[in-house]
């Protein structure tokens, strides 16, 4: 892969919005991203492996648990800064960042909310440095978009839970020491139960022959008969809701990191075009590319507001679950359709692992589709501005 020359598009004087700490935070994981992540990355996305080295790494920058409490280990930072971290981790690869999004707002973050004092600090000061890596059991087989049908369920033993089902396209489940997993008690209510690795009858089996999110490791949970210790399950918070509120966490992650993928593509292709001569001139001086880069900036300016304006709402505790919906949708839109044409102004040399392009345009294939499709985000959005659910 060529060098990193990385230049962080702000054509908004958007840095003037940031304070001292959020600068600081973002600029200690852009150095370690360029440092630690973009050598190596395109070899093991190629490979088609997670590489485990990097766990460390994202401990030390926040990057596990970024607004959990310093108390459990946490980082303690606000809603912005988190979401700048996400931002530059996912300029290195939405794989990586799709691991530490899991660690922090889906498992972490429902241990903090809906777990006890006890989970707490058993749980959560492990899962901030890495020791433990967890996943997050939602999508089944035949219930994706529409979870509320889950069958996995667990029945009251009396010294223990048992939990039977499975989990598919779970992320970091082939190599997660623990797994939060939604499953419907025998009222049909929806809870969540920590599953630890090595319990009787729990499998993580990989998911193999992905186009997409190479460098992220994917697989399915299978319990058989698991028994689960009665002190594993999530006291705090029970119903549909739960996971939901999992998914807002980091569905405002997803829309900062889709920002960080664009930011490299548009600067890769801007790069690129001044350098390209064809018919004597750079291709960067033609009026057909300047369209291209032009209307990337403009998204990317967009997206840059978009997304700061709903950290603020966030960290003052009013941003709604459709305002999340929206910016996901519309980040992850934006920054597929500049991987697109990123790709294309490179022309053959676009589709090698010599630039990132390509690999940021196929690991949006699947940020596009998960913690919500793009026709599922649209409906939370018509939904939200009509009153009247299109689901069904
Ligand atoms: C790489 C990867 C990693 C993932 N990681 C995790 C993870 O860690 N944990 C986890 O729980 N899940 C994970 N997922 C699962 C992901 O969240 C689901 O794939 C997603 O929710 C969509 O579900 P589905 O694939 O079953 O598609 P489906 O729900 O079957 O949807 C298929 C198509 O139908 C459309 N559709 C569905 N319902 C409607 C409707 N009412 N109206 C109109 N159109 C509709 C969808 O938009 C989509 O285009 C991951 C997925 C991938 C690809």
């Amino acid at each position: 892969m060529k060098p990193d020359l990385f230049q962080a598009p702000d054509y908004y004087l958007l840095d003037d919005l940031l304070s001292e700490e959020h600068k600081l935070v973002r600029d200690a994981t852009r150095a370690w991203v360029k440092r630690d992540v973009t050598p190596i990355i395109e070899e093991y996305a190629q490979r088609a492996e997670f590489p485990k080295q990097l766990i460390k790494g994202l401990a030390e920058i926040g990057g596990f648990g970024p607004y959990i409490p310093e108390e459990y280990g946490g980082a303690g930072l606000d809603q912005i800064s988190y979401g700048l971290i996400m931002q530059e981790i996912e300029r290195g690869d939405s794989g990586i960042r799709s691991t530490s999004s899991v660690q922090s707002s889906l498992v972490m973050y429902p241990i903090w909310k809906y777990g006890n004092e006890e989970q707490r600090k058993k749980y959560l000061p492990k899962l901030a440095t890495g020791e433990f890596i967890g996943c997050f059991g939602l999508t089944e087989p035949d219930f994706g978009s529409n979870p509320s049908g889950m069958i996995t369920n667990f029945k009251d033993m009396g010294d223990h839970y048992l939990l039977n089902g499975a989990k598919m396209w779970i992320s970091n489940a082939p190599f997660a020491d623990i797994a939060v997993v939604w499953a419907k008690n025998e009222e049909g209510r929806i809870h969540g139960l920590i599953v630890e690795r090595g319990m009787d009858g729990f499998s993580t089996p990989e998911t193999h022959n992905k186009w997409s999110l190479r460098a992220s490791s994917t697989g399915e949970l299978i319990f058989d008969n698991v028994k689960v210790p009665k002190e594993n399950l999530l006291p705090n918070k029970s119903g549909l809701g739960a996971p939901l509120g999992c998914l807002d966490s980091a569905r405002y992650g997803i829309a900062w990191g889709a920002i960080g993928a664009a930011m490299d593509c548009y600067d890769t292709a801007l790069r690129y075009s001044q350098q390209r001569i064809q018919f004597d001139k750079p291709i960067g001086a033609t009026q057909l590319q300047q369209k291209k880069l032009a209307e990337m900036i403009t998204e990317i300016t967009k997206a840059q507001l978009l997304t700061w304006r709903l950290g603020v709402l966030r960290n003052e505790g009013r941003a709604t679950t459709a305002q999340i919906s929206m910016a996901k949708r519309n980040n992850v839109d934006m920054a597929l359709t500049i991987a697109r044409d990123a790709r294309q102004m490179l022309g053959g040399m676009g589709i090698t692992g010599e630039y990132s392009i390509m690999r940021h345009m196929m690991n949006l294939e699947s940020v596009v589709t998960y913690e919500g499709t793009h026709d599922i985000h649209l409906l939370i959005t018509g939904m939200d501005v009509t009153g009247f659910p299109a689901f069904k």
